[in-house]
Parts: structure tokens; C-alpha cells; sequence
């Protein structure tokens, strides 16, 4: 565990798939700890957790899931079981997580999602597959206490950061932003398009990045990796990459019509694992539908598969 400044602790869990690691912040409140998010819910997530707050001492009063992916969400209900802390999560965010992991029927969703974009059966299943991997490692808190961008949190205000998650959540207080997925330092979070989600992620990713420099936090306290000393040219970073990739779709696309999974090799080469190519058709995706939306691309939908051209 580390003491940032405040009086704020990190907690690094363990993560076994890239990038091997996930923070965990321990906000300081004076009816004891807000905890925000909760890592893996991995076997031995309880003890792991009994040790890190054993040794930050105190209770915890509230627990904070900025968004439902599994590193973030998937040990809340086993905190919530060690602490007796109620979970706060965003309305939309909730409603995406009981979609995704409440539901059975999602593999088939998403099976049926790939297809559409032009992935070959044999992909998808390897694909879907490996999605699954997770699940059995997520135990969101179901009703947890539902909350909104502008309401507060311990003297915390929500911001919304959608692109990374529509429904992702961070927390603004004396300029230190607990920035979830929305900034990381070295990785580009993944701004994907999936099955259910708004229809323009990078689009609403690159509003929120807008929305972070007017905000101007001093600093910024990711989910994985090190604290962002300049959030706002970390911001405009983020911008930048995806400007530059936003031309490269448009030159993939001036190539000729296109699915989503044949563009992915465009933009992210053909060498992937089942898992990267997952986010590299999602990712993709949002990058086609922000050239639809800006009128620079056409999608059009014909014997059940999606295909895009350049306008
Ligand atoms: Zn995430």
C-alpha cells in the first residue's frame, strides 16, 4: 500500500491478464474510508483485502465502483460482506453491469454482435470464449445505492468519464481527480463499441477528455499505472491518438469497403491474440461509427453484416 498525498492510500491488486495490476484507492472521510473500486474478485480477494485495510486501519463507511468492468467491480459484494459498507454505483453503469454479468444470455449477444460485424464463425467463438474467462470472478453488489455525475460522495463530486465504460464515474475533490480508466499514463484506454452500449463511445470519450481539461485537475490517480502529474497534456494526448487514428480509418476505408474485423487488421495488424482482437474490432468500431456520426463514413447493413465506406 502507498500514501499519496491527502492522506490517500493505494491499494495494487493482482490482475492475471494485462496490464497485471489494478489500483484500489482508499479516500480518507471522517465517518472512515471511501473505497473506490475493488479489483478481481479472485478466490482470495477477501483475505487480500482484510490485510490492506488491516493495515490502513479505520473502517470503511462507503464502497465506490467507478464502472463495471472485472478489475473494477468484480470484488464488491465481497467487500461489501467483509465491511458492511454500502455500494455506490452509477445508475447507467449498474444497469450495463446487470446486462453484462447478470445475464446469461450475453455470450449470445455478443456471439451474434461479432458475426454481424463480419468476424468469421471460428473467431467468434475464440473470441466470445475468452470473454467468458471472467466471469466466474465477478460479484458486483446487486442494488447497490445508485448515484449520478454532480452528486457527491463524501465531499467527492462525480464526473461523468464515458468512453472507456458509457456509465464510468470519477471522483473530483481539491484538484485530485481519481481517474478510473478515463486517463491512463502509458496505456490509451480502450474506447470500444459493444453490443448495448451509446451509439458513439469516442465521440462521448472525446467530449469527456474536453470536459477533464476545462477541469484542469492537478493531478490524476488511475486504475492502472502511475499517477499522471499533468492530466490536462495527458488529455490532449489522448486527443491526438485518436485524431491520427480516426485518418487512419478514413485511409483503410478509402481502400475499399469494409467490416469492422477486416478493418481491424488495419488499424491493428493481423498478429493478435483472441483477447486483443476482441478490443481491437471494438475499438475499431468506435472509430467507424465517430467517421459515421461526423459524416466522414457510411455504414451500411445488408444480408445481416455491417460494412462501412469511406463518404
Ligand atoms: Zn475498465
Amino acid at each position: 500500500m502507498d500514501e499519496l498525498e491527502g492522506g490517500i492510500r493505494r491499494v495494487t491488486l493482482p490482475l492475471p491478464t494485462r496490464p497485471g495490476h489494478v489500483h484500489a484507492y482508499l479516500l480518507p472521510g471522517d465517518e472512515g474510508w471511501t473505497l473506490v473500486d475493488t479489483g478481481v474478485g479472485l478466490p482470495d480477494a477477501k483475505e487480500t483485502w482484510s490485510a490492506a485495510l488491516d493495515e490502513a486501519g479505520g473502517r470503511v463507511a462507503t464502497i465506490f465502483v467507478t464502472h463495471f468492468h472485472p478489475d473494477h467491480v468484480g470484488a464488491a459484494a465481497d467487500l461489501h460482506e467483509l465491511t458492511g459498507a454500502p455500494v455506490w454505483q452509477g445508475v447507467l453503469d449498474y444497469a450495463q453491469c446487470e446486462l453484462v454479468w447478470g445475464n446469461p444470455a450475453w455470450s449470445e449477444r455478443l456471439r451474434d454482435w461479432f458475426h454481424l460485424h463480419g468476424t468469421p464463425a471460428d473467431v467468434t467463438a475464440e473470441l466470445v470464449g475468452q470473454s467468458s474467462v471472467y466471469r466466474p470472478f465477478i460479484r458486483y453488489q446487486r442494488d447497490p445505492i445508485l448515484v449520478e455525475a454532480g452528486e457527491h460522495v463524501d465531499g467527492w463530486a462525480l464526473v461523468a468519464a464515458p468512453g472507456h465504460a458509457d456509465g464510468q464515474l470519477c471522483l473530483l475533490k481539491d484538484g485530485v481527480l481519481i481517474a478510473a480508466d478515463h486517463l491512463l499514463g502509458r496505456i490509451t484506454p480502450t474506447v470500444g463499441l459493444w453490443p448495448a452500449s451509446r451509439a458513439d463511445p469516442l465521440g462521448d470519450y472525446l467530449a469527456a477528455l474536453d470536459r477533464t481539461i476545462e477541469l484542469a485537475p492537478r493531478v490524476a490517480l488511475p486504475g492502472h499505472g502511475e499517477v499522471i502529474e499533468d492530466p490536462t497534456a495527458r488529455a490532449r494526448e489522448l486527443q491526438e491518438h485518436h485524431r491520427l487514428r480516426l485518418e487512419e480509418t478514413v485511409e483503410a476505408l478509402e481502400a475499399g469497403r469494409k467490416t469492422g474485423f477486416e478493418l481491424s487488421f488495419d488499424l491493428f495488424g493481423a498478429n493478435l491474440q483472441p483477447a486483443g482482437r476482441r478490443f481491437a474490432v471494438a475499438e475499431t468500431l468506435s472509430h467507424a461509427e465517430r467517421l459515421v456520426h461526423e459524416d466522414r463514413a457510411f455504414r451500411h447493413e445488408d444480408g445481416g453484416t455491417v460494412t462501412y465506406t469511406a463518404a
